[in-house]
Formats: C-alpha cells, structure tokens, sequence
C-alpha cells in the first residue's frame, strides 16, 4: 500500500518539488516500506518519536523536523535534522544559534509563517519574520563595522506555512497565495541567496500548493494512511 501511495503521489509531483514523507505515529515497518521503495525524505513532529526513529533506520535518510520544538528538546532533534521547517518563535531561533554555536554547526532552517486561520497553529508573524532577517542582513552588510553576528549558526532556507484546515479551496488558494507573495518580496528586499524553500501543501491540499510554488510538501495521510493517535 505505502509502495503504492507513493507512487502515485511521486507521478503527480513536478520532478523539482521534493516530497518530505510524514510518518509521524507510524512504525518503522512502514517507513522502512517506504524507503525500500526508494524514498529517502521523511517528517516527524514529536522530539522523542525523530530521535528513536533517526537513531535507528538507515543513516542516509534525510529528515525535517515538522513540529513545535521546545528549547529544552533540541539535543534529541539537531543532531539528526537535514531541514528544521518549524521555527515558531524568536526563542527557539535563538536556542537553536546557541546550540549551533556550541556544537559547532550550521542549522538548516525555515521561518514558519503564521498562516491558518486556526488560532491554535504556531507560527510567526510577518513582522517577526522581517525582524529576524533585517537583524541578519545588517550584519552582513556592515563591511566596516564590526559584525553582529546574530545567527551565524543558522541558515535561513525558506518558508513554511499550513493553511486553513477547511474544505474551501478558495481560502486555501488565499493562504497559499499571501506566502507565496510574502517570500516573494522578502527575496525582493533582503539579500538572501539560500532562501529558496517553500514547504506548503499537505495530503489533502497539495496540488493547491504547487500552484504557489511549493518547492517542498509535506504528506502523511496520502502515504501512510491514516494516523492512530
Ligand atoms: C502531520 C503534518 C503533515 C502531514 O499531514 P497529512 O495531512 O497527514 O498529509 C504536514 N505538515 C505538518 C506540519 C504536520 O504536522
């Protein structure tokens, strides 16, 4: 079923969009099922649940953290993620520079943009967003000055977002359409060779996203079936 899923899924995929495999609550069974069908991009939300999963399956798997991340869990996440898609909060960014700072490591990241309408989604919101990477670009400017430095431990990748939870394409199509636009101008005013990502589109929403120049889609559901909480 899982070999089938995602063949299916991988012949409706522009060959350019990258699809991150969401196995969260799903066995290593199926991930491996997975794998052996050849995908090597996989998704988890839950600290705990990445860290067993990436300690133990092969070790060319390339995982996303997807989920909200607390400061105090980030030792079981950064060393195994290629991509953090979920930083939601100016405090966890700067958790993560200083944890990048002390192990030495640059950490792949993407700003996730407040973007449903769901109160309860995390996210930043545009203003922080412009915060983050005008206190960044300043510091790279400054030729003369001495540097700031503010996240020399961090690379900003891109984008993510989740939309309304509703059967509405068109607010949907809306969702999409403000991040597609707000990445589009932050490209526009800041100097941002790395920016290039955009993670939108789920099971159910994807082929939406692509229309809004997803660069990566996030889908569980589509591929695993459905979750048991
Ligand atoms: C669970 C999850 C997904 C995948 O959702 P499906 O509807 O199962 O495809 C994508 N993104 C995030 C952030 C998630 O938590």
């Amino acid at each position: 079923m899982v070999e089938n899923n995602l063949k299916h899924i991988l012949s409706e995929l522009p060959p350019e969009v990258k699809l991150v495999a969401v196995s969260k609550f799903h066995p290593a069974e199926d991930i491996l099922a997975a794998y052996n069908a050849g995908q090597r991009r996989f998704g988890e939300n839950r600290p705990q649940e990445f860290a067993a999963k990436a300690a133990s399956l092969p070790s060319n798997i390339e995982w996303h953290f997807i989920g909200h991340l607390q400061t105090n869990k980030l030792k079981m996440v950064l060393p195994y993620a290629s991509l953090v898609e979920s930083i939601d909060s100016l405090r966890l960014l700067d958790a993560v520079e200083k944890w990048g700072s002390e192990h030495d490591r640059v950490i792949d990241v993407l700003l996730e943009l407040h973007l449903g309408a769901e109160e309860t989604k995390g996210g930043l919101t545009e203003e922080e967003i412009e915060y983050i990477l005008s206190l960044d670009s300043e510091a790279e400017d400054a030729a003369t000055l001495p540097p700031k430095a503010v996240y020399q431990h961090v690379r900003f990748r891109g984008l993510m977002g989740m939309a309304t939870n509703t059967d509405d394409v068109s607010v949907v199509e809306a969702d999409f359409a403000r991040i597609e636009a707000f990445k589009k101008s932050l490209e526009d005013r800041y100097d941002l060779p790395d920016f290039t990502e955009l993670s939108i589109g789920m099971s159910h929403d994807w082929p939406v996203a692509i229309r809004h120049g997803a660069t990566i889609v996030r889908i569980g559901t589509a591929i695993f079936g459905p979750r048991v909480y």
